[in-house]
């Protein structure tokens, strides 16, 4: 809307230019699965606010907690409990599998794929000596904005503007069987040989469960290696659910897909669908190594926080939005695989699982990705009212596809034939 267009002028003018690149629509309100800006536009959300609002936008449950919290008067504290932070904690032990039972409670992924590093490092020098430091992430991988999440995390575009200035951190391909067709574990291996580490050099391994930037999974047989390998080196594996946790896959954490178990989670985002939060859990002897004080954060577990989350995964769990999110699953991961095939030729790549998929651009009858297109399909679907956040991807080539867990089939399939027009008439 025109009038939108003052707000994103005085964003520009006094935020960085990192901000830019962002979608022209200026949100106003949000509820539940819905969108609206003050000038009568409303969209379905396909973005889940960057996949956060798993339970939906404003929810009710949510934002009560979260009033109570705030008429309590404590809306602060950090150093002297209060109720909120261990009833979390143990609520979010209880969803978590044996044996990680400690949560560490932060505000942002970053700080805890960081913080994971942290613990795997410390892990690592314990068990063998001042050499086992070494940090595995992948190719094409996220984990967030600080230094060491941002160098265990794989996009090309980043790694050139912050220099590699930590030798012991480094990337492998991730097997993805598209982008990288040698999808074995044996290219792990092979990779790790040439970066000249020995796997007693070894600390940490971190993954997304699946990868953001497709959704990508890898192989079953792949990561149950990899799990092998790293129990057999005394590595810590960490996944980082901090995107696909808390139900998004149609499993309360994706690695169940893979059924094996880390040694630390790192999860956000879809935690409390709205305030910050974020958490580590984990074994516990990985998780004590630092004394009382050495691992602190301000706000970490601040209680309004706390509130919204626990209001968030009871009715995650209350509502079992994770089982919608499996049943509806296989609709919308067919329903991308027909538009694909009435596209072969520029989409090049179909992913999904639960309610998150992915449709991969290329330049016709190529492997080469095409953001353009991408984008194209992307502000057709705005002006259809159909919400999606800016192409995602290594090269900004995926259109990815991520409602609230709570959207019935019907508002599902509206969104579908939307996406298919536009793809018909970006391709046309
Ligand atoms: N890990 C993954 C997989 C993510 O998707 C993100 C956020 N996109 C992060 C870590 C970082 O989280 P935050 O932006 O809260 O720091």
């Amino acid at each position: 809307h025109p009038d939108s267009i003052q707000h994103i002028e005085r964003s520009r003018k006094y935020e960085p230019l990192s901000m830019r690149g962002m979608p022209p629509i200026v949100w106003d309100r949000a509820e539940d699965i819905f969108v609206y800006d003050k000038y009568g536009n409303r969209w379905l959300d396909w973005s889940s606010g960057v996949l956060v609002t798993n339970c939906g936008h404003g929810v009710p449950e949510v934002r009560q907690a979260i009033i109570d919290q705030v008429n309590s008067g404590l809306i602060h504290n950090y150093v002297f409990p209060s109720e909120e932070r261990p009833e979390l904690c143990e609520l979010i032990a209880s969803v978590s599998p044996e044996p990680l039972k400690k949560v560490f409670l932060l505000s942002t992924g970053s700080e805890a794929t960081e913080c994971a590093i942290k613990l795997s490092r410390a892990h690592g020098i314990a068990v063998g000596g001042r050499e086992k430091i070494g940090i595995i992430g992948f190719e094409r991988g996220y984990h967030g904005r600080t230094l060491a999440s941002q160098q265990a995390g794989g996009m090309a575009g980043q790694k050139t503007w912050i220099v590699n200035m930590d030798p012991a951190i480094i990337n492998v391909p991730f097997p993805d069987g598209y982008w990288d067709e040698n999808s074995s574990f044996d290219g792990f291996l092979e990779a790790v040989e040439e970066s000249g580490m020995k796997p007693s050099q070894i600390a940490g391994v971190i993954m997304e469960s699946y990868q953001g930037v497709g959704p990508d999974f890898a192989p079953v047989e792949y990561i149950e290696k990899l799990r092998a390998w790293c129990t057999e080196h005394d590595v810590v594996l960490t996944f980082d659910e901090v995107q696909s946790g808390f139900g998004r896959t149609g499993k309360f954490w994706a690695f169940e897909h893979y059924g094996v178990v880390p040694d630390l989670i790192c999860c956000g985002k879809g935690i409390s669908s709205s305030l910050p939060l974020a958490a580590v859990i984990g074994r516990q002897d990985i998780m004590d190594q630092f004394p009382p004080g050495s691992m602190t954060s301000t706000h970490s577990g601040n209680p309004v926080c706390c509130a919204a989350a626990l209001a968030n995964i009871r009715k995650l769990l209350d509502e079992d939005l994770t089982g919608n999110a499996a049943r509806l699953g296989p609709v919308l991961l067919k329903a991308c695989q027909e538009i694909q095939a009435k596209h072969p030729e520029v989409i090049g790549n179909v992913t999904g699982a639960g309610l998150v998929a992915g449709l991969q651009t290329v330049k016709r009858g190529t492997k080469q990705p095409d953001h353009d297109l991408a984008h194209r399909v992307i502000e057709l679907c705005y002006q259809k009212g159909l919400l999606f956040f800016a192409p995602v991807g290594a090269w900004g080539q995926t259109v990815k596809i991520c409602p609230p867990l709570t959207i019935p089939l019907e508002a599902l399939q509206e969104g579908i034939a939307v996406l298919e027009e536009a793809f018909d008439e970006a391709v046309a």
